[in-house]
């Protein structure tokens, strides 16, 4: 017999009450209540430009990939700017607030979980931020708003005014090495957390789909968030088919009632 979201709900916030080192790990889908569409989902931007084209190779080899590759951040740069903390961003900050929470991971781009209130150093970004900009050739960065007004001022193929090299918004393209500190600070995280949510991720992207996966493996409890299946849903303690937002207040105010 299946459980219910208030009764799976309730488990995770006493698994939140009985320990203290609680990891989340969070992807678009915790960031599509405040409007900005997962890339996944039909509607999504994959089905109006296409990913392979994007290759980190590509980037580098070809000066059109460059001004499209710009259009399109484009596009995703004024989505974010819109973009409000919606109740699941709130309650990360609130479990930081008493205590709980030992950092959140993130593959999102979007800089909620900052704006939300969280401090800079809980937030481990596994696929960088897209309101910075990073010189690939010595690693100056920039600030987005700045370069944004070259790209609308008709640059296409953006240089870097230091060494010449290329600039790149300061995300993680497809086939593009991922940071290395981030990502080993994320495994030993995982491998040490006591609680894990993984919330609104499909798990289809690697190597941040492994990140559960370190967590299962240090012992650590397990509950995926997210509206569809996920390949690891078989892997979980406890799966929540529901929104983020309205998942995460259910577990806060579980957390808050006294027993
Ligand atoms: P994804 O697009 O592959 O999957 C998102 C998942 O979230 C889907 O399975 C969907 O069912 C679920 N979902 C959508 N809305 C939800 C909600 N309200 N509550 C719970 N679940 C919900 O996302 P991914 O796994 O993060 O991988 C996509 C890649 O694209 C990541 O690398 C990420 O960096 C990038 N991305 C980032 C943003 C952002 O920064 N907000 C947005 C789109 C894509």
């Amino acid at each position: 017999m299946g459980f219910d979201v208030e009764e799976k709900t309730s488990l995770i916030a006493q698994w939140i009450k009985d320990h203290d080192r609680i990891v989340i790990f969070t992807g678009a889908g915790v960031s599509t209540e405040s409007g900005i569409p997962d890339f996944r989902s039909p509607g999504g931007i994959w089905e109006r430009f296409d990913p392979n084209e994007f290759l980190f190779d590509n980037f580098l080899a070809s000066e059109k990939v460059r001004e499209k590759y710009w259009q399109f951040h484009t596009e995703i740069y004024y989505t974010i700017l819109k973009a409000k903390p919606n109740p699941a961003h709130l309650a990360c900050v609130a479990l930081d607030q008493i205590g709980k929470l030992d950092c959140v991971i993130t593959q999102n781009i979007d800089n909620l979980h900052q704006n939300a209130g969280l401090p800079r150093e809980k937030v481990i970004e596994l696929h960088g931020n897209a309101l910075r900009v990073t010189c690939l050739t010595c690693k100056k960065e920039y600030d987005r708003k700045a370069i944004q007004q070259r790209v609308e001022g008709g640059e296409g193929d953006l240089r870097c005014d230091n060494c010449k090299g290329l600039l790149k918004p300061a995300t993680i393209a497809f086939g593009q090495p991922m940071p290395f500190k981030e990502m080993k600070e994320a495994e030993s995280r995982s491998t040490n957390a006591e609680v894990f949510l993984a919330i609104g991720s499909s798990l289809v992207v690697y190597p941040a789909a492994y990140v559960p996966l370190y967590a299962k493996q240090g012992g650590a409890k397990l509950a995926i968030i997210n509206l569809a299946p996920t390949p690891y849903d078989h892997q979980a303690d406890v799966v929540v088919q529901e929104k983020a937002g309205v998942a995460m207040e259910m577990i806060l105010e579980g957390v808050k009632k006294r027993v």
